[in-house]
């Protein structure tokens, strides 16, 4: 699997909005840092905590 953002391969594979992306050491460190601030990770942890729950 490529990474999706350059030409690297892919050592990772991330699913966004359904879609599984691969990506590359630096890019999934990138993305990591993103969505550590986002809102989008407390909603994901908290989709896991209701998961965990059921
Ligand atoms: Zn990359």
């Amino acid at each position: 699997m490529q990474c999706h953002y350059c030409d690297d391969d892919a050592v990772y594979a991330a699913e966004s909005d359904g879609i599984k992306v691969g990506l590359c050491e630096q890019h999934f460190q990138e993305r990591l840092e993103e969505l550590a601030e986002s809102d989008a990770f407390k909603r994901i942890k908290d989709q896991v905590d209701v998961n965990r729950r059921e």
